[in-house]
Protein backbone atom coordinates (compact mmCIF):
# COMPACT_ATOMS: atom_id res chain seq x y z
CA UNK A 1 0.00 0.00 0.00
CA UNK A 2 0.95 3.60 -0.58
CA UNK A 3 2.85 5.59 2.08
CA UNK A 4 0.60 8.40 3.98
CA UNK A 5 0.57 11.46 3.06
CA UNK A 6 0.79 14.65 4.98
CA UNK A 7 -1.86 17.58 4.23
CA UNK A 8 -2.24 20.81 6.48
CA UNK A 9 -5.71 21.81 7.97
CA UNK A 10 -7.40 24.62 7.11
CA UNK A 11 -6.50 27.51 9.32
CA UNK A 12 -9.69 27.35 11.39
CA UNK A 13 -9.79 24.12 11.85
CA UNK A 14 -6.12 24.26 13.75
CA UNK A 15 -7.34 26.87 15.61
CA UNK A 16 -10.42 25.32 16.44
CA UNK A 17 -8.48 22.25 17.33
CA UNK A 18 -6.37 24.17 19.74
CA UNK A 19 -9.09 25.60 21.59
CA UNK A 20 -10.38 22.05 21.63
CA UNK A 21 -7.53 20.23 23.27
CA UNK A 22 -6.83 22.90 25.27
CA UNK A 23 -10.31 23.86 26.28
CA UNK A 24 -11.20 23.13 30.19
CA UNK A 25 -14.73 22.86 29.10
CA UNK A 26 -16.15 20.00 31.06
CA UNK A 27 -19.03 18.55 29.80
CA UNK A 28 -16.98 16.30 27.27
CA UNK A 29 -19.58 13.95 27.25
CA UNK A 30 -20.74 16.10 23.84
CA UNK A 31 -18.45 14.68 22.05
CA UNK A 32 -20.59 11.01 21.21
CA UNK A 33 -23.21 13.32 20.59
CA UNK A 34 -21.96 14.99 17.68
CA UNK A 35 -20.67 11.41 16.32
CA UNK A 36 -23.63 9.57 16.25
CA UNK A 37 -25.08 12.59 15.02
CA UNK A 38 -22.61 12.34 12.25
CA UNK A 39 -23.28 8.65 11.79
CA UNK A 40 -27.26 8.87 11.70
CA UNK A 41 -26.98 11.61 8.99
CA UNK A 42 -24.24 9.23 7.20
CA UNK A 43 -27.39 6.46 7.23
CA UNK A 44 -30.29 9.16 6.46
CA UNK A 45 -28.06 10.14 3.14
CA UNK A 46 -27.25 6.55 2.00
CA UNK A 47 -31.22 5.98 2.22
CA UNK A 48 -31.85 8.90 0.52
CA UNK A 49 -28.92 7.90 -2.50
CA UNK A 50 -30.66 4.23 -2.54
CA UNK A 51 -33.97 5.37 -3.65
CA UNK A 52 -32.63 6.39 -7.12
CA UNK A 53 -29.64 3.54 -6.79
CA UNK A 54 -30.68 0.69 -4.91
CA UNK A 55 -27.66 -1.28 -5.60
CA UNK A 56 -25.62 0.54 -3.17
CA UNK A 57 -27.92 -1.73 -0.23
CA UNK A 58 -28.14 -4.28 -1.92
CA UNK A 59 -25.28 -6.01 -0.21
CA UNK A 60 -27.78 -6.35 2.77
CA UNK A 61 -26.09 -4.11 5.79
CA UNK A 62 -28.72 -2.62 7.16
CA UNK A 63 -28.00 1.20 8.24
CA UNK A 64 -26.85 0.86 12.16
CA UNK A 65 -24.69 2.70 14.54
CA UNK A 66 -21.85 0.94 16.90
CA UNK A 67 -20.14 1.84 20.07
CA UNK A 68 -17.39 -0.20 20.80
CA UNK A 69 -15.06 0.01 23.52
CA UNK A 70 -11.72 -1.80 23.64
CA UNK A 71 -10.25 -1.52 26.90
CA UNK A 72 -6.70 -3.21 26.38
CA UNK A 73 -5.82 -0.76 23.45
CA UNK A 74 -7.34 2.46 25.59
CA UNK A 75 -9.94 2.96 22.15
CA UNK A 76 -13.48 3.45 22.12
CA UNK A 77 -15.15 3.45 17.99
CA UNK A 78 -18.44 4.50 16.46
CA UNK A 79 -18.74 2.48 13.74
CA UNK A 80 -21.82 3.19 10.73
CA UNK A 81 -22.94 1.66 8.09
CA UNK A 82 -24.07 4.60 6.07
CA UNK A 83 -22.90 6.61 2.90
CA UNK A 84 -19.31 6.60 4.24
CA UNK A 85 -16.77 8.95 2.42
CA UNK A 86 -14.02 9.03 -0.09
CA UNK A 87 -10.56 10.29 -0.07
CA UNK A 88 -11.22 13.78 -1.12
CA UNK A 89 -14.52 13.72 1.69
CA UNK A 90 -12.59 12.48 3.95
CA UNK A 91 -10.03 15.57 2.95
CA UNK A 92 -12.99 18.08 2.70
CA UNK A 93 -15.12 17.24 5.34
CA UNK A 94 -12.92 16.55 8.22
CA UNK A 95 -9.94 19.17 7.17
CA UNK A 96 -12.05 21.94 6.36
CA UNK A 97 -15.01 23.79 8.30
CA UNK A 98 -17.86 23.38 5.89
CA UNK A 99 -20.51 24.43 8.08
CA UNK A 100 -22.11 27.63 7.76
CA UNK A 101 -21.56 29.92 10.71
CA UNK A 102 -18.51 28.17 12.30
CA UNK A 103 -16.13 31.27 11.46
CA UNK A 104 -18.23 33.38 13.13
CA UNK A 105 -18.35 30.92 16.11
CA UNK A 106 -14.64 30.96 15.91
CA UNK A 107 -14.34 34.75 16.14
CA UNK A 108 -16.59 34.88 19.25
CA UNK A 109 -14.94 31.89 20.75
CA UNK A 110 -11.61 33.67 20.56
CA UNK A 111 -13.52 36.87 21.60
CA UNK A 112 -15.24 35.30 24.82
CA UNK A 113 -13.54 34.77 28.07
CA UNK A 114 -15.90 32.15 28.21
CA UNK A 115 -15.05 30.15 25.39
CA UNK A 116 -15.69 26.65 27.16
CA UNK A 117 -19.14 28.14 27.26
CA UNK A 118 -19.53 28.32 23.90
CA UNK A 119 -18.62 24.92 23.08
CA UNK A 120 -21.08 23.51 25.03
CA UNK A 121 -23.71 25.85 23.75
CA UNK A 122 -23.33 25.44 20.09
CA UNK A 123 -21.21 21.68 19.72
CA UNK A 124 -18.39 21.75 17.73
CA UNK A 125 -19.18 18.63 15.41
CA UNK A 126 -16.30 15.96 14.51
CA UNK A 127 -13.82 17.84 15.94
CA UNK A 128 -15.19 18.05 19.49
CA UNK A 129 -13.93 14.18 19.57
CA UNK A 130 -10.46 15.97 20.21
CA UNK A 131 -11.22 16.81 23.71
CA UNK A 132 -11.68 13.34 24.39
CA UNK A 133 -8.98 11.89 22.16
CA UNK A 134 -5.28 12.26 21.81
CA UNK A 135 -5.43 10.63 18.10
CA UNK A 136 -8.22 10.10 15.79
CA UNK A 137 -7.97 7.37 12.89
CA UNK A 138 -11.08 7.80 10.54
CA UNK A 139 -11.69 4.63 8.02
CA UNK A 140 -14.26 5.08 5.82
CA UNK A 141 -16.01 3.46 2.50
CA UNK A 142 -17.97 5.24 0.01
CA UNK A 143 -20.83 3.20 -0.62
CA UNK A 144 -20.69 1.66 -4.04
CA UNK A 145 -16.91 1.81 -3.76
CA UNK A 146 -14.09 -1.00 -3.66
CA UNK A 147 -11.29 1.37 -1.92
CA UNK A 148 -11.49 2.14 1.67
CA UNK A 149 -9.25 5.43 3.09
CA UNK A 150 -7.69 5.98 6.24
CA UNK A 151 -7.24 9.88 7.96
CA UNK A 152 -5.27 10.11 10.47
CA UNK A 153 -4.56 13.38 13.07
CA UNK A 154 -3.45 13.93 16.82
CA UNK A 155 -4.97 17.29 16.41
CA UNK A 156 -1.88 20.17 15.69
CA UNK A 157 -1.70 21.22 12.62
CA UNK A 158 -2.52 19.02 9.91
CA UNK A 159 -3.77 14.56 9.54
CA UNK A 160 -2.79 12.05 7.45
CA UNK A 161 -4.45 10.46 4.66
CA UNK A 162 -3.25 6.89 3.13
CA UNK A 163 -5.25 3.96 0.94
CA UNK A 164 -6.83 1.45 3.66
CA UNK A 165 -4.93 -2.48 4.10
CA UNK A 166 -6.95 -5.14 3.09
CA UNK A 167 -7.65 -6.16 6.61
CA UNK A 168 -9.48 -2.03 6.52
CA UNK A 169 -11.68 -3.07 3.53
CA UNK A 170 -12.87 -6.56 5.29
CA UNK A 171 -13.61 -5.46 8.29
CA UNK A 172 -15.50 -2.08 6.42
CA UNK A 173 -18.25 -3.43 3.70
CA UNK A 174 -19.58 0.40 3.76
CA UNK A 175 -19.81 3.48 5.89
CA UNK A 176 -17.22 4.86 8.30
CA UNK A 177 -15.39 3.57 11.47
CA UNK A 178 -13.97 6.09 13.87
CA UNK A 179 -11.54 5.43 16.20
CA UNK A 180 -10.72 7.04 19.07
CA UNK A 181 -7.39 6.92 21.25
CA UNK A 182 -9.04 8.25 24.35
CA UNK A 183 -6.58 10.96 26.68
CA UNK A 184 -5.70 9.16 29.88
CA UNK A 185 -8.31 11.34 31.79
CA UNK A 186 -11.09 10.16 29.26
CA UNK A 187 -10.99 6.56 30.02
CA UNK A 188 -14.23 6.94 31.67
CA UNK A 189 -15.77 6.06 28.15
CA UNK A 190 -14.73 2.66 28.22
CA UNK A 191 -17.27 2.22 30.77
CA UNK A 192 -20.69 0.36 29.03
CA UNK A 193 -22.87 2.16 31.28
CA UNK A 194 -21.32 6.02 30.37
CA UNK A 195 -21.52 5.10 27.00
CA UNK A 196 -25.40 3.83 27.64
CA UNK A 197 -25.78 7.02 30.08
CA UNK A 198 -24.82 9.41 27.48
CA UNK A 199 -26.94 7.64 24.82
CA UNK A 200 -29.98 7.90 26.47
CA UNK A 201 -29.37 11.33 27.42
CA UNK A 202 -28.38 12.60 23.99
CA UNK A 203 -29.34 9.66 21.39
CA UNK A 204 -32.42 8.03 22.40
CA UNK A 205 -34.20 9.25 19.74
CA UNK A 206 -31.89 8.87 16.49
CA UNK A 207 -33.52 6.61 14.09
CA UNK A 208 -31.38 3.85 13.56
CA UNK A 209 -30.41 1.41 15.55
CA UNK A 210 -27.36 1.99 18.20
CA UNK A 211 -25.57 -1.22 19.53
CA UNK A 212 -23.25 -1.34 22.14
CA UNK A 213 -20.94 -4.31 21.26
CA UNK A 214 -19.31 -4.76 25.11
CA UNK A 215 -16.13 -6.63 25.36
CA UNK A 216 -17.83 -9.61 27.04
CA UNK A 217 -21.28 -10.47 25.66
CA UNK A 218 -23.45 -10.19 23.00
CA UNK A 219 -24.20 -6.41 21.01
CA UNK A 220 -27.32 -4.88 22.23
CA UNK A 221 -29.39 -1.79 21.14
CA UNK A 222 -29.13 0.81 23.35
CA UNK A 223 -31.39 3.62 22.09
CA UNK A 224 -35.34 2.89 21.13
CA UNK A 225 -34.63 3.94 17.13
CA UNK A 226 -38.04 5.23 16.56
CA UNK A 227 -38.83 8.15 14.77
CA UNK A 228 -40.13 10.08 17.87
CA UNK A 229 -42.64 12.13 15.85
CA UNK A 230 -44.43 9.31 14.30
CA UNK A 231 -45.46 8.64 17.99
CA UNK A 232 -48.38 9.36 19.89
CA UNK A 233 -48.10 12.56 21.79
CA UNK A 234 -49.79 10.51 24.42
CA UNK A 235 -46.59 8.34 24.58
CA UNK A 236 -43.80 11.53 25.40
CA UNK A 237 -42.32 13.36 27.91
CA UNK A 238 -41.12 16.68 27.60
CA UNK A 239 -38.00 14.76 28.57
CA UNK A 240 -38.12 13.22 25.19
CA UNK A 241 -39.04 16.29 23.64
CA UNK A 242 -36.25 18.35 24.68
CA UNK A 243 -33.90 15.40 23.78
CA UNK A 244 -35.21 15.20 20.33
CA UNK A 245 -35.31 19.06 19.82
CA UNK A 246 -31.14 19.29 21.12
CA UNK A 247 -30.46 16.62 18.55
CA UNK A 248 -32.60 17.47 15.73
CA UNK A 249 -31.47 21.26 15.88
CA UNK A 250 -27.90 20.43 17.30
CA UNK A 251 -28.44 22.74 19.94
CA UNK A 252 -28.15 22.71 24.01
CA UNK A 253 -31.03 25.25 25.30
CA UNK A 254 -34.62 24.03 25.76
CA UNK A 255 -37.41 24.66 23.25
CA UNK A 256 -39.62 27.53 23.77
CA UNK A 257 -42.43 26.20 22.11
CA UNK A 258 -43.09 22.50 21.12
CA UNK A 259 -45.54 21.79 18.16
CA UNK A 260 -46.02 18.09 17.73
CA UNK A 261 -49.50 17.17 15.29
CA UNK A 262 -50.18 14.82 12.80
CA UNK A 263 -52.60 16.06 9.58
CA UNK A 264 -54.76 13.70 8.17
CA UNK A 265 -57.16 14.53 5.37
CA UNK A 266 -55.88 15.10 1.57
CA UNK A 267 -52.51 14.96 2.61
CA UNK A 268 -51.12 13.43 5.62
CA UNK A 269 -48.14 14.04 7.60
CA UNK A 270 -46.68 14.28 10.84
CA UNK A 271 -45.21 17.93 12.42
CA UNK A 272 -42.84 18.10 14.87
CA UNK A 273 -41.71 21.58 15.53
CA UNK A 274 -39.46 23.51 18.17
CA UNK A 275 -39.04 27.55 19.01
CA UNK A 276 -35.24 27.68 20.51
CA UNK A 277 -35.32 29.62 23.69
CA UNK A 278 -31.82 31.20 22.44
CA UNK A 279 -30.61 32.73 19.73
CA UNK A 280 -27.91 30.41 17.90
CA UNK A 281 -24.67 31.81 16.99
CA UNK A 282 -25.65 31.98 13.47
CA UNK A 283 -28.94 33.32 12.69
CA UNK A 284 -27.73 36.36 10.76
CA UNK A 285 -25.27 34.92 8.86
CA UNK A 286 -27.51 32.38 6.57
CA UNK A 287 -28.98 33.01 3.70
CA UNK A 288 -32.36 33.51 5.40
CA UNK A 289 -32.40 29.44 5.04
CA UNK A 290 -34.36 27.46 7.21
CA UNK A 291 -33.51 24.13 8.09
CA UNK A 292 -36.71 21.95 9.13
CA UNK A 293 -35.71 18.56 7.74
CA UNK A 294 -38.30 17.10 5.09
CA UNK A 295 -38.84 13.42 5.78
CA UNK A 296 -40.95 10.67 3.19
CA UNK A 297 -42.09 7.88 5.10
CA UNK A 298 -39.55 8.23 7.71
CA UNK A 299 -36.53 8.91 4.81
CA UNK A 300 -34.76 11.99 5.45
CA UNK A 301 -34.91 13.80 1.79
CA UNK A 302 -33.58 17.33 2.61
CA UNK A 303 -33.34 20.01 5.02
CA UNK A 304 -33.28 22.90 2.73
CA UNK A 305 -36.76 22.85 1.11
CA UNK A 306 -37.82 25.90 2.66
CA UNK A 307 -40.83 23.94 4.49
CA UNK A 308 -41.35 27.55 5.81
CA UNK A 309 -41.18 31.20 5.11
CA UNK A 310 -37.80 33.02 6.21
CA UNK A 311 -39.00 35.12 8.49
CA UNK A 312 -40.06 31.67 10.53
CA UNK A 313 -36.11 30.34 9.58
CA UNK A 314 -35.50 29.87 13.73
CA UNK A 315 -37.72 27.05 13.28
CA UNK A 316 -36.26 23.55 13.83
CA UNK A 317 -37.83 20.15 13.60
CA UNK A 318 -39.52 17.90 11.18
CA UNK A 319 -41.61 17.33 8.50
CA UNK A 320 -43.00 13.83 7.55
CA UNK A 321 -44.78 13.13 4.53
CA UNK A 322 -46.50 10.30 3.88
CA UNK A 323 -47.86 11.23 0.30
CA UNK A 324 -44.53 12.57 -1.73
CA UNK A 325 -42.85 10.50 -4.07
CA UNK A 326 -39.66 8.93 -2.15
CA UNK A 327 -37.83 9.96 -5.27
CA UNK A 328 -38.42 13.36 -5.24
CA UNK A 329 -35.63 15.42 -6.66
CA UNK A 330 -34.32 18.73 -5.96
CA UNK A 331 -36.03 20.25 -8.51
CA UNK A 332 -38.87 19.04 -7.72
CA UNK A 333 -39.10 20.21 -4.27
CA UNK A 334 -39.10 24.08 -5.66
CA UNK A 335 -42.58 23.49 -7.36
CA UNK A 336 -44.10 20.54 -6.00
CA UNK A 337 -47.89 21.45 -5.28
CA UNK A 338 -48.28 18.82 -2.31
CA UNK A 339 -45.96 20.35 -0.69
CA UNK A 340 -46.83 24.27 -1.64
CA UNK A 341 -49.80 22.87 0.24
CA UNK A 342 -47.93 21.33 3.58
CA UNK A 343 -45.78 24.59 3.47
CA UNK A 344 -49.13 26.38 3.69
CA UNK A 345 -51.06 24.89 5.90
CA UNK A 346 -47.72 24.14 8.21
CA UNK A 347 -47.25 28.27 8.18
CA UNK A 348 -50.68 28.99 9.68
CA UNK A 349 -50.45 26.60 11.78
CA UNK A 350 -47.16 27.87 13.59
CA UNK A 351 -48.52 31.49 13.56
CA UNK A 352 -51.42 30.80 15.75
CA UNK A 353 -49.36 28.79 17.74
CA UNK A 354 -47.03 31.44 17.61
CA UNK A 355 -49.84 33.59 19.00
CA UNK A 356 -51.22 31.43 21.14
CA UNK A 357 -48.28 30.51 23.37
CA UNK A 358 -48.10 34.50 24.04
CA UNK A 359 -51.55 34.41 25.60
CA UNK A 360 -50.86 31.29 27.45
CA UNK A 361 -47.31 31.13 28.46
CA UNK A 362 -45.57 34.68 28.05
CA UNK A 363 -42.68 33.77 29.48
CA UNK A 364 -41.85 31.26 26.87
CA UNK A 365 -43.39 33.58 24.20
CA UNK A 366 -40.62 36.18 26.04
CA UNK A 367 -38.01 34.32 25.25
CA UNK A 368 -38.62 33.34 21.55
CA UNK A 369 -39.50 37.03 21.02
CA UNK A 370 -36.32 38.43 22.72
CA UNK A 371 -34.33 35.71 20.36
CA UNK A 372 -36.13 36.25 17.13
CA UNK A 373 -38.65 38.85 17.25
CA UNK A 374 -36.61 40.94 15.25
CA UNK A 375 -37.03 37.92 12.58
CA UNK A 376 -40.56 37.62 13.29
CA UNK A 377 -41.26 41.26 12.22
CA UNK A 378 -39.59 40.33 8.51
CA UNK A 379 -43.24 38.50 7.87
CA UNK A 380 -45.30 41.71 8.49
CA UNK A 381 -43.77 43.05 5.88
CA UNK A 382 -43.26 40.11 3.40
CA UNK A 383 -46.19 37.52 4.40
CA UNK A 384 -48.92 39.64 3.38
CA UNK A 385 -51.52 36.99 3.71
CA UNK A 386 -50.58 36.56 7.43
CA UNK A 387 -49.88 40.01 8.19
CA UNK A 388 -52.68 40.33 10.77
CA UNK A 389 -51.44 37.68 12.23
CA UNK A 390 -48.02 38.20 12.54
CA UNK A 391 -48.72 42.17 14.04
CA UNK A 392 -50.77 40.52 16.80
CA UNK A 393 -48.18 38.24 17.83
CA UNK A 394 -45.88 40.71 17.47
CA UNK A 395 -44.45 42.87 20.52
CA UNK A 396 -43.61 46.49 21.02
CA UNK A 397 -41.40 48.82 23.63
CA UNK A 398 -44.17 51.91 23.59
CA UNK A 399 -44.40 54.81 26.00
CA UNK A 400 -46.27 52.50 27.87
CA UNK A 401 -43.90 49.53 28.49
CA UNK A 402 -41.88 46.66 27.31
CA UNK A 403 -43.28 43.74 25.52
CA UNK A 404 -46.86 45.64 24.69
CA UNK A 405 -49.46 43.63 22.02
CA UNK A 406 -51.32 45.45 19.66
CA UNK A 407 -54.38 44.07 21.22
CA UNK A 408 -53.25 45.79 24.54
CA UNK A 409 -52.40 48.85 22.81
CA UNK A 410 -55.87 49.03 21.34
CA UNK A 411 -57.54 47.75 24.75
CA UNK A 412 -55.90 51.10 26.35
CA UNK A 413 -56.75 53.46 23.28
CA UNK A 414 -58.12 56.86 24.05
CA UNK A 415 -61.57 57.85 23.22
CA UNK A 416 -61.65 59.26 19.49
CA UNK A 417 -58.13 57.93 19.04
CA UNK A 418 -58.38 56.44 15.31
CA UNK A 419 -54.74 55.83 14.64
CA UNK A 420 -52.13 53.68 16.00
CA UNK A 421 -48.84 55.79 16.50
CA UNK A 422 -45.17 55.04 16.27
CA UNK A 423 -41.52 56.49 15.83
CA UNK A 424 -38.83 54.32 14.89
CA UNK A 425 -35.00 55.47 16.28
CA UNK A 426 -31.95 53.78 17.02
CA UNK A 427 -32.29 53.45 20.87
CA UNK A 428 -35.50 53.45 22.63
CA UNK A 429 -33.67 55.47 24.90
CA UNK A 430 -33.32 58.18 22.64
CA UNK A 431 -36.53 58.20 21.36
CA UNK A 432 -38.16 58.85 24.51
CA UNK A 433 -36.49 62.51 24.44
CA UNK A 434 -37.86 62.97 21.06
CA UNK A 435 -40.28 66.25 21.17
CA UNK A 436 -42.86 64.68 18.79
CA UNK A 437 -43.70 62.86 21.83
CA UNK A 438 -44.87 65.64 23.80
CA UNK A 439 -48.04 65.76 22.72
CA UNK A 440 -48.91 62.57 22.69
CA UNK A 441 -47.72 62.16 25.58
CA UNK A 442 -50.12 64.88 27.08
CA UNK A 443 -53.05 63.42 26.36
CA UNK A 444 -52.07 60.05 27.61
CA UNK A 445 -51.44 58.13 23.75
CA UNK A 446 -49.53 55.38 24.00
CA UNK A 447 -46.91 55.33 21.16
CA UNK A 448 -45.05 52.62 19.89
CA UNK A 449 -41.01 52.68 20.03
CA UNK A 450 -39.33 50.81 17.16
CA UNK A 451 -35.78 50.44 17.09
CA UNK A 452 -34.79 47.21 14.98
CA UNK A 453 -33.68 47.81 11.54
CA UNK A 454 -36.50 45.74 10.14
CA UNK A 455 -39.35 48.59 12.05
CA UNK A 456 -37.80 50.79 8.90
CA UNK A 457 -39.14 48.45 6.16
CA UNK A 458 -42.35 47.19 7.26
CA UNK A 459 -43.07 50.34 8.56
CA UNK A 460 -42.62 51.61 5.06
CA UNK A 461 -46.28 49.77 3.65
CA UNK A 462 -49.63 51.12 4.85
CA UNK A 463 -50.57 48.81 7.27
CA UNK A 464 -53.34 48.59 10.30
CA UNK A 465 -54.56 47.13 12.75
CA UNK A 466 -57.92 46.17 13.86
CA UNK A 467 -59.31 48.86 11.45
CA UNK A 468 -56.77 51.46 12.80
CA UNK A 469 -53.75 52.58 10.27
CA UNK A 470 -50.22 52.75 11.65
CA UNK A 471 -48.98 56.29 11.78
CA UNK A 472 -45.38 57.47 12.47
CA UNK A 473 -45.19 60.44 14.13
CA UNK A 474 -42.26 61.84 12.19
CA UNK A 475 -44.24 61.79 9.26
CA UNK A 476 -47.17 64.71 7.95
CA UNK A 477 -49.90 65.64 9.76
CA UNK A 478 -50.87 64.21 13.27
CA UNK A 479 -54.17 65.43 14.16
CA UNK A 480 -54.91 65.23 17.75
CA UNK A 481 -57.42 67.70 18.09
CA UNK A 482 -60.03 65.30 18.98
CA UNK A 483 -58.12 63.78 21.71
CA UNK A 484 -58.62 65.56 24.99
CA UNK A 485 -55.74 66.48 27.07
CA UNK A 486 -54.83 64.70 30.62
CA UNK A 487 -56.17 66.25 33.69
CA UNK A 488 -53.20 67.72 34.62
CA UNK A 489 -52.04 69.46 31.02
CA UNK A 490 -55.70 70.99 30.27
CA UNK A 491 -54.95 74.46 31.48
CA UNK A 492 -51.30 74.26 29.42
CA UNK A 493 -52.37 77.13 26.90
CA UNK A 494 -52.24 75.91 22.85
CA UNK A 495 -50.83 78.24 20.62
CA UNK A 496 -52.90 81.37 19.75
CA UNK A 497 -53.76 81.07 16.03
CA UNK A 498 -52.64 84.56 14.91
CA UNK A 499 -49.41 84.33 17.05
CA UNK A 500 -49.09 80.97 15.18
CA UNK A 501 -49.70 82.26 11.97
CA UNK A 502 -46.57 84.87 12.16
CA UNK A 503 -44.32 83.30 13.73
CA UNK A 504 -44.24 80.42 11.12
CA UNK A 505 -43.87 82.77 8.97
CA UNK A 506 -41.09 84.52 10.17
CA UNK A 507 -39.44 80.88 10.15
CA UNK A 508 -40.37 79.88 6.80
CA UNK A 509 -38.74 83.12 6.00
CA UNK A 510 -35.31 82.36 7.83
CA UNK A 511 -35.47 79.16 6.62
CA UNK A 512 -36.38 79.59 3.33
CA UNK A 513 -35.52 76.55 0.85
CA UNK A 514 -34.10 74.40 3.36
CA UNK A 515 -37.60 73.15 4.27
CA UNK A 516 -40.52 72.82 2.06
CA UNK A 517 -43.05 74.03 5.00
CA UNK A 518 -43.61 75.26 8.49
CA UNK A 519 -46.72 74.57 10.13
CA UNK A 520 -47.58 75.56 13.61
CA UNK A 521 -48.15 71.46 15.64
CA UNK A 522 -50.29 69.86 17.80
CA UNK A 523 -46.93 67.81 18.76
CA UNK A 524 -45.33 69.80 20.93
CA UNK A 525 -45.81 70.98 24.71
CA UNK A 526 -42.40 72.05 25.58
CA UNK A 527 -40.12 71.86 22.45
CA UNK A 528 -40.30 74.47 20.39
CA UNK A 529 -40.20 72.94 17.39
CA UNK A 530 -39.11 69.48 15.60
CA UNK A 531 -38.58 68.23 11.75
CA UNK A 532 -41.04 66.13 10.15
CA UNK A 533 -41.68 64.33 6.92
CA UNK A 534 -43.65 65.62 4.14
CA UNK A 535 -47.26 63.85 4.60
CA UNK A 536 -46.50 61.02 1.54
CA UNK A 537 -42.56 61.48 2.08
CA UNK A 538 -40.45 58.69 3.27
CA UNK A 539 -40.10 57.59 6.76
CA UNK A 540 -36.45 60.02 8.18
CA UNK A 541 -35.66 56.10 9.53
CA UNK A 542 -35.84 54.77 6.41
CA UNK A 543 -34.66 57.64 4.34
CA UNK A 544 -31.20 57.23 6.61
CA UNK A 545 -31.14 53.55 6.23
CA UNK A 546 -31.18 53.86 2.25
CA UNK A 547 -28.89 56.71 2.57
CA UNK A 548 -26.51 54.33 4.41
CA UNK A 549 -26.89 51.54 1.59
CA UNK A 550 -26.27 53.98 -0.93
CA UNK A 551 -22.80 54.90 0.26
P1 LIG B 1 -21.76 18.71 10.43
O1 LIG B 1 -22.25 17.37 10.89
O2 LIG B 1 -22.49 19.82 11.09
O3 LIG B 1 -21.72 18.87 8.94
P2 LIG B 1 -19.29 17.78 11.52
O4 LIG B 1 -18.05 18.48 11.95
O5 LIG B 1 -19.98 17.00 12.58
O6 LIG B 1 -20.25 18.89 10.93
O7 LIG B 1 -18.98 16.83 10.31
C1 LIG B 1 -18.35 17.35 9.15
C2 LIG B 1 -18.68 16.55 7.93
O8 LIG B 1 -17.94 15.32 7.91
C3 LIG B 1 -20.13 16.12 7.81
O9 LIG B 1 -20.91 17.12 7.21
C4 LIG B 1 -20.02 14.89 6.90
O10 LIG B 1 -19.96 15.29 5.55
C5 LIG B 1 -18.67 14.32 7.27
N1 LIG B 1 -18.82 13.20 8.20
C6 LIG B 1 -18.57 13.20 9.52
N2 LIG B 1 -18.81 11.99 10.07
C7 LIG B 1 -19.25 11.20 9.07
C8 LIG B 1 -19.67 9.82 8.99
N3 LIG B 1 -19.72 9.03 10.07
N4 LIG B 1 -20.03 9.35 7.76
C9 LIG B 1 -20.00 10.14 6.67
N5 LIG B 1 -19.62 11.43 6.68
C10 LIG B 1 -19.25 11.97 7.87
MG1 LIG C 1 -22.14 16.73 12.82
Amino acid sequence: TAAPESQPFQAEVAELLNLMVHSVYSETDIFLRELISNASDACDKLRYEAISAPELITDGAPPVIRIVPDKKAGTLSVVDTGIGMDRQELIDNLGTIARSGTKSFLSRLTEAKDGAGLIGQFGVGFYAAFMVAERIVVTSRRAGSDQVFVWSSSGGSGFEIAPGSEDDAGRIPRGTEIVLHLKEDAKKYLETHEIERIVRAYSDNIQFPIELVPEEGEPRQINSASALWQRPKSELTPEDYKQAYQQIAGAFDEPAMTLHYRAEGRQSYAVLLFAPSAKPFDLFDQARKGKVRLYVRRVFIADDADLLPAYLRFIRGVIDSEDLPLNISREMLQNNPQLAQIRKAVTSRVVSELEALGDKEPEAFAKIWDAFGAVIKEGIWEDFERRDKVLALSRFTTTKGEKRSLKQYAEDIKPNQTEIYYLTGDSVERLKSNPKLESAAARGIEVLLLTDPVDAFWTSAPTDFGGKPLKSLSQGDIDFSLIPLLEDKADDKGADGADAATTVALIKDALGERVSEVRASQRLTSSASCLVAGGDGRDRQLERLLAMQNK
